[in-house]
């Protein structure tokens, strides 16, 4: 593959940017806890090999062009471990993003033959791409990104779509489709348990 290309973008999406019936995204934060840790970075790909990262420096959270993509019901919103993320941008964006798709949700539903689901291990196996997550705990929160960040930041999302539709073949396969887009449906009230501080509790267990 061609190296991708990347865009950066202070504080929202420029006018006139789509993505086209679904968008891979990602996030970067301050550290893992939504409550004290802020967003920094959300990055976004059409599946095209381009990657667009829109940086938040802590004071505008407006956002609407960002907003009106994450809410949009037509646009089908793309992530890997999503429960993270959906919290994230509630708590820091206010809004509640949806509908949405889970690349490890997917993976824990389809791939029963291991135990390993991160994305690192579904680029590879599945798509044989080798990513390093050397930069996945660097400074988010710095006025200038480097480019090494840049580059990481960007290849959490230049994969998801390939994955989905490996996935979703995978899932079709097994006869989980309809399991896991019923999980997805219910992720976003997930992340809003999580922040509302069930994160803790498994609502379903004993
Ligand atoms: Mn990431």
């Amino acid at each position: 593959m061609s190296s991708p290309r990347i865009k950066l973008h202070k504080g929202d999406l420029p006018a006139g940017l789509t993505f086209g019936s679904s968008v891979a995204i990602d996030t970067e934060t301050l550290g893992l806890k939504p409550h004290r840790d802020r967003l920094c970075l959300v990055q976004l790909s059409a599946g095209n090999n381009e990657a667009h990262l829109v940086q938040f420096d802590g004071s505008d959270w407006s956002a609407p062009r960002l907003k009106a993509l994450l809410t949009d019901p037509a646009v089908v919103k793309i992530f890997h471990y999503g429960r993270f993320d959906i919290a994230v941008m509630q708590k820091w964006l206010g809004v509640r993003t949806g509908p949405v798709w889970c690349t490890k949700i997917a993976s824990k539903l389809a791939r029963t033959y291991t135990d390993r689901h991160g994305l690192k291990d579904l680029c590879s196996e599945i798509l044989g791409v080798e990513l390093s997550k050397q930069q996945q705990s660097s400074d988010w929160a710095a006025a200038e990104l480097s480019q090494q960040q840049m580059a990481y930041a960007a290849s959490d999302v230049l994969h998801l779509h390939a994955l989905k539709a490996r996935l979703e073949m995978m899932l079709e396969r097994e006869g989980r489709l309809a399991a896991a887009e019923k999980a997805f449906a219910y992720l976003p009230e997930r992340a809003m348990l999580d922040l509302a501080g069930f994160e803790d509790l498994d609502i379903f267990s004993h």
